[in-house]
Order: structure tokens, then C-alpha cells, then sequence
């Protein structure tokens, strides 16, 4: 299993988080929640985003898509302010054919918010950061 080195946003402790973990990451020096993001494809998609233990935001885009490198900073933003509640998990559609015709996903971006495996929400096309955030929150208050 890939892991990625995520700073601490309170202590700046730089620390190893694994794409899929039982629970969710902490600091291994101040215990705060830690940003979780992390990439699935087609084989690792039922590990990393369906079995986690928080919502998970699923970012299906594709490396040549100018709005989903336009809306990739605003979803990490949402990730390290969401720390502890909420996963990031991006997928390249590119390298996820599976995972694009199972979610029918026609337009990319398409963000869609998992929760225990579940799609609560689904959106296409980006979204500044506080919508996104908005959107977050109102579907897990609402679902
Ligand atoms: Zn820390």
C-alpha cells in the first residue's frame, strides 16, 4: 500500500499516512488529525475509499482536464480543513476504466462523496472552496 508524507498542520511534523488505514490518521507527535489524501484506481478502490472509516470525497478527473487541475487545490484545501472527518481520494479516470463506467462518469470532474461505501452526493464540474465545503456538509447533515 502506497503512503504519502503529509506536513501537520499544527505541529509541522512531517508524517508517513498510508492510503488505507483502520481509522483515521493522526500526528504521531501532537495527535491532531491529520489531511488524508490519497490516490485509488480500479484494483484499490474497495481498500481506499469504500472501506474507510470517514466520508470520503472521490475526485474522478484526468490529468489533461484544465477544471480538474482548477479544483484540485480547493479540494485539498477541503481536506486539511475537514481533517479527521472527511478522506480525499483522487481517481485518474485515465488509469480507472472500471471504476469510470461502474459511476457512468460522463463529465470529469465528478465529485462524488462516499459514505460507508454509499453515494450520498454526486456533483459534475468544479466548485470554489466554500461551495465545496458547503456541499460537504450538507450532505452528511442531510443523508
Ligand atoms: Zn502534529
Amino acid at each position: 500500500m502506497s503512503a504519502d508524507l503529509i506536513r501537520c498542520q499544527n505541529c509541522g511534523r512531517t508524517n508517513r499516512v498510508p492510503a488505507a488505514a483502520k481509522g483515521t490518521p493522526r500526528c504521531g507527535n501532537c495527535h491532531q488529525p491529520l489531511p488524508w489524501i490519497a490516490a485509488a484506481g480500479d484494483e484499490t478502490f474497495a481498500e481506499v475509499a469504500e472501506a474507510a472509516a470517514i466520508p470520503v470525497v472521490v475526485d474522478m478527473w484526468a490529468p489533461w482536464c484544465g477544471p480538474c487541475r482548477a479544483v484540485s487545490p480547493a479540494l485539498e484545501q477541503l481536506a486539511c480543513d475537514l481533517a479527521g472527518r472527511v478522506k480525499l481520494v483522487k481517481v485518474n479516470v485515465d488509469e480507472a476504466p472500471n471504476l469510470q463506467q461502474r459511476f457512468t462518469v460522463q463529465a470529469i470532474p465528478t465529485l462524488m462523496l462516499l459514505r460507508r461505501g454509499e453515494v450520498i452526493a454526486r456533483q459534475a464540474g468544479a466548485m470554489p472552496l466554500p461551495m465545496l465545503r458547503r456541499w460537504v456538509e450538507d450532505a452528511l447533515a442531510h443523508a
